[in-house]
Parts: structure tokens; C-alpha cells; sequence
């Protein structure tokens, strides 16, 4: 029988953890949530992960421990955001992959986000999927909107498969500037992706959860659900654990009569080596540097023009993005 991939999404960058203190910010939180959502029917887990003052970080050395401690109490996928918030300097996002991550997100264009803009220019699109080709790390590709699913064909094109062979995309659906979370946009866009792809999942802001899961399924693809996507359960209902989100979508996808993937099926769907066995496909030498300055910032800088203006923290806190 088929089966679907649940992703969980459990943080991002978006909301502030005094405003929903039900959300993983610290280590032990995401391990006790990654450990929760497993039991619940997720394979795979989308990290953004938060300072000590639980503001959105992109620190190697908490990406990179966050990472180890997911693998040693789960066999859940682990993927990066390379997105982390808009205020976050390219070389910053790049950096991102020398966590060691299984999987990172790659998202295939610019898009207005809110009042913000999610930055995502062609050459930096272009040099994190290169290096993702280098480090061995499977890509997801989010497709905010209609040109992102274009962008993804002129990107496999140019560049050839990923790592791993595998082409697995999702739909964020519903952000104020991209598509709408809708089941028509969702078909459009489905009906639009590159034949290369093997499989895609779809999440939808908001109050489209719901519609753009149910849409999902009914197209035959998979699901990502957490509360950097999604805050309530219904109106008036907030949710208190990600593991309701997950839980939700395991009811759905098993009344579609695909129920939950194992971890182990994902890795396999993914071409991802489980995350014990990296350790000795990864090359010597390519292992997480956490080390400053390996990127030489004034090159970013110049190749993708200048990077998105700095803020306070604050208000990064209360405006950055979502994937
Ligand atoms: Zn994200």
C-alpha cells in the first residue's frame, strides 16, 4: 500500500516563543518534540532553530548539535532551513549545510513575504544547490509560487539531479505573496513540476492547513504540518503540541488509505543515507567546520548583490519569514 510522508515543521522563524510558549525553542524541547512526532507518524523534521533568548539563530554550533541530537533519539530525516529569517546574510544560509544535515530546504525563488521579502536570487539559488551536490545533503525545493516550479526545471537542467537521484519538492502555499493555499493552485502547480520529480508534499499557512492537505492527498502527494506553519487546530483552538498537527495529518493520510511512512521508508524515498551511515560516506575533510570565516563574505556580497538590510532583533522576531 502506498504510504505518506509527514513532515513536521515544529518552530521556524516567525513567532515568538512568548507569544506561544507551546513552541520548541530549546534543544530538549525539540528532542522531546522530534521524539513525540515520530510516535505520532512523522519521518522527517524541518529544523529552524532559536538562540538562548529564543530568537531564530542560524549558530553552526547549535545547528550541528541540534542535528546530532535529533539522530541519536530518533531515525527521523533531518533537514536544515536554509531559508532561517529574512534578515540573514547569504553566506550565513550557506553555511548551514556544514551542520551535517540529511536533507535542507532550497527555495527556488524571491517571493514577497507579508510586508518582507524572502530573498532567493538565481546565483545563490544556483551555488546552494552546487553545494548540496558536494556535501551529499538532499535538497528539498520549496516552491512558494508558479515561477519557483518553473525555476526548478531550469535548475535541473543546468545542473543535473541531486544527490542522492531523488526530487522531492514542497509546496508552501497561502504565504501573503505567494500562491494561494488553494486546491486549484495546488494542481496547477502539481501538474507544472519537472518529470524528474519523485515525490512532493504541500503545507498550507494558516487556515489553508487544512484545504492544501486535503488537496494533497487527494493528488497523491505527502504532507508537512508543524507550527511554523500552522498555530490552531480550528478557530479559537490553539494547538499545544506539534504532535496534534502530526497527529491530524496520520488521521488523514490513513483515511486516504496511504497511511503514515516509517523513517525508514522516507529515507529510502529520499535517497538519503540513514543519518549513521553519513558519517562514513561523507569524504574526510568535508565533515561540519564550525569554523568562522570559511565564506568570504565580500564575495557574497558582490555575486548576489547586497544582502537584505539588518534589524533589531526584535523586530526580527516579529516579522521573519516562515520557510
Ligand atoms: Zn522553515
Amino acid at each position: 500500500m502506498a504510504s505518506t510522508l509527514i513532515t513536521v515543521a515544529p518552530t521556524g522563524a516567525e513567532t515568538a516563543k512568548a507569544d506561544f510558549p507551546a513552541l520548541p525553542t530549546t534543544l530538549d524541547e525539540l528532542v522531546e518534540t522530534a521524539k513525540r512526532c515520530e510516535a505520532a507518524g512523522a519521518a522527517m523534521i524541518h529544523l529552524h532553530i532559536r538562540d538562548g533568548e529564543h530568537r531564530p539563530t542560524l549558530d553552526l554550533g547549535r545547528l550541528t548539535e541540534s542535528v546530532a541530537a535529533i539522530r541519536q533519539n530518533t531515525a527521523l530525516i533531518v533537514q536544515l532551513s536554509t531559508g532561517g529569517a529574512v534578515t540573514d546574510p547569504y553566506d550565513r544560509r550557506l553555511r548551514v549545510l556544514d551542520a551535517g544535515p540529511d536533507s535542507c530546504s532550497l527555495t527556488m525563488g524571491t517571493v514577497n513575504f507579508g510586508d518582507d521579502v524572502f530573498m532567493n536570487p538565481w546565483p545563490f539559488v544556483t551555488e546552494l544547490y552546487q553545494l548540496t551536490q558536494e556535501r551529499e545533503v538532499v535538497p528539498e525545493f520549496e516552491l512558494f509560487d508558479l515561477g519557483h516550479v518553473a525555476a526548478l526545471h531550469r535548475l535541473l537542467d543546468k545542473y543535473g539531479l541531486p544527490y542522492g537521484g531523488r526530487v522531492h519538492c514542497d509546496l508552501v502555499m497561502g504565504v501573503p505573496g505567494g500562491m494561494p493555499g488553494t486546491a486549484d493552485a495546488l494542481v496547477a502547480a502539481v501538474n507544472a513540476l519537472p518529470d524528474a520529480v519523485t515525490s512532493w508534499s504541500a503545507t498550507g499557512i494558516g487556515r489553508t492547513a487544512l484545504p492544501v492537505a486535503l488537496a494533497a492527498l487527494s493528488k497523491g502527494g505527502h504532507l508537512r504540518v508543524g507550527m511554523e506553519d500552522t498555530l490552531t487546530l480550528a478557530k479559537g483552538e490553539p494547538v499545544t503540541h506539534n504532535a496534534e498537527l502530526v497527529e491530524r495529518a496520520a488521521v488523514l493520510a490513513t483515511l486516504a488509505q496511504r497511511p503514515p511512512m516509517s523513517p525508514d521508508e522516507a529515507h529510502v524515498q529520499q535517497g538519503s543515507p540513514r543519518g549513521a551511515d553519513r558519517a562514513v560516506c561523507r569524504p574526510a575533510g568535508e565533515q561540519p567546520a564550525g569554523a568562522e570565516g570559511q565564506w568570504d563574505e565580500k564575495e557574497v556580497v558582490r555575486e548576489y548583490g547586497a544582502a537584505q538590510p539588518e534589524r533589531e532583533a526584535d523586530e526580527r522576531r516579529s516579522r521573519d519569514r516562515v520557510e
